[in-house]
């Protein structure tokens, strides 16, 4: 059996650092497993659900290297959902229910008050036929309830019914359907809560692996006895814990916080989202990894804490820096030549700058040095001098690496000058900046001409 796994946001907002974690665990256990990756919109909420943001999720997932073997949308499934609501219906597990919210917020402080646990009694299983045509007759629309499994033969008589599974990431796991209440899967105005379609969705995409948050962990007791019902055995379930930012906070979709977009345009290299994102909060050190490859070798869903992992975002600077510094040409190529940076001295450029770099697309400002001359260059008169006559020194080329080194050393014997002033007002008026790049790299690069030009400007 091919392992398939799904990853099913709602396309209520932008996806953040939170969802990019659940979207990887899947992703990579695919990986892993050489299974299928299936990305599926939740957007049966069609106020809330937006097209443009199920396009931004996909190119997002695109960008954290995650490529979806199929995508499909709820809100193209509809037939699907209505058959499984008749199909309970007629299983006698599906019943139509007529409180109002104020009614069943009455009842729970009842329940409350008498110390017991504030579950829905099941009253509207007791309404006659004529009971129920009085409802419609004043205009009540039902919302309809899963009969949850847990009694013998009387719903009246709930009994303690065990539900287990062996979690990927939590281990073995127990609910008792006594303790919830039968879940609502239809509304009053006939739209779907998320429960019946997720379910239906699971079974016909042939689902083996659900893995997600573990907000989520409470619904699956009352989601496998829903498979049971509708005829399928339940697949594998792993709930990894979610992240938090440093003071402790959750993240949301709507803010827009930590959004893989404000990341993207930030600069920060997708793999060091992909990392942060998937190691942290786990036994495993948060490190750069440079592809998809090596993270799914440090990936063990097993390996997660089962609280809330704190992570800072300064840390994906950090990790960002580190990918960029060791980023091989061959990586890099496509997207330096996107910037303008290419042609026979490309590669020797980037190699020389790598090291100096937050972002890839810093790349730029050392080209433009390179190519075009510092704008700027604070120099004393006494530097500039000083400068010119280093000019006269200038070995003829070929240069090479060493080319610097045998300058400098005839520009020290010449003018008694060493360390911070022999070398400073020559980066100055070679770059403008008092540091950056060995200038051993960048002698070569830019040149004899140039660098004459520069040093009898
Ligand atoms: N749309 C649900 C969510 O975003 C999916 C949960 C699940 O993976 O089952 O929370």
């Amino acid at each position: 059996m091919t392992i398939t796994v799904r990853f099913a946001p709602s396309p209520t907002g932008q996806i953040h650092i939170g969802n990019a974690r659940t979207a990887l665990f899947n992703w990579l256990f695919a990986l892993k497993n050489d299974g299928r990756f299936i990305l599926r919109f939740d957007d049966t909420d069609r106020e809330r659900s937006r097209k443009e943001y199920a396009d931004q999720i996909e190119e997002d997932l695109a960008w954290l290297g995650i490529r979806p073997d199929y995508v499909c949308r709820q809100s193209d499934r509809f037939d699907l959902y209505e058959q499984a609501v008749e199909k309970l219906k007629a299983a006698g597990v599906l019943y139509p229910c007529y409180e109002t919210p104020e009614e069943l917020e009455r009842r729970r402080k009842i329940r409350l008050s008498r110390r017991l646990p504030p579950i829905y009694g099941r009253e509207a299983l007791k309404l006659t036929d004529e009971q129920r045509r009085a409802y419609e007759a004043e205009g009540r629309k039902p919302h309809w309830r899963f009969l949850l499994p847990n009694f013998d033969t009387d719903p009246f008589e709930p009994q303690r019914t065990e539900v287990h599974w062996n979690d990927l990431v939590r281990g073995p796991q127990t609910v008792d359907l006594a303790s919830m209440s039968d879940p609502i899967l239809v509304r009053e105005d006939g739209t779907f809560l998320y429960t019946l379609p997720s379910v239906v969705d699971d079974i016909d995409l042939g689902i083996t692996h659900i893995i997600r948050g573990d907000d989520h962990v409470t619904n699956t007791g009352a989601q496998i006895a829903l498979f049971r019902a509708l005829g399928a055995e339940p697949p594998a379930f792993g709930h990894h814990n979610l992240l938090t930012t440093s003071t402790g906070e959750g993240l949301s979709k709507r803010t827009g916080a930590l959004s893989i977009r404000s990341l993207r345009e930030q600069g920060i290299e997708p793999m060091a989202v992909a990392s942060l994102a998937v190691l942290i909060g786990t036994s495993s050190a948060v490190e750069a990894c440079p592809t998809m490859e090596a993270l799914a070798e440090r990936f063990d869903p097993a390996s997660s804490s089962k609280s809330s992992a704190k992570f800072d975002p300064a840390e994906l600077m950090v990790l960002s820096r580190a990918l960029v510094q060791a980023m091989p040409f061959g990586e890099a190529s496509d997207r330096l030549a996107a910037l303008g940076i290419m042609g026979e001295k490309a590669e020797t450029f980037w190699l020389a700058v790598r090291g100096n770099l937050d972002r890839v697309a810093d790349a730029t400002e050392w080209w433009t040095i390179v190519n075009d001359g510092p704008a700027a260059v604070g120099l004393s008169e006494e530097d500039r001098a000083f400068v010119r006559s280093a000019a006269d020194l200038l070995p003829d080329e070929p240069w090479d690496e060493g080319t610097w080194r045998t300058w400098t050393s005839a520009v020290k014997a010449a003018t008694g000058r060493k360390g911070r002033e022999l070398f400073h007002p020559l980066r100055l008026a070679l770059t403008g900046r008092d540091s950056g790049p060995e200038l051993g790299l960048l002698l070569p690069l830019i040149g004899r001409e140039r660098v004459l030009a520069r040093l009898r400007a």
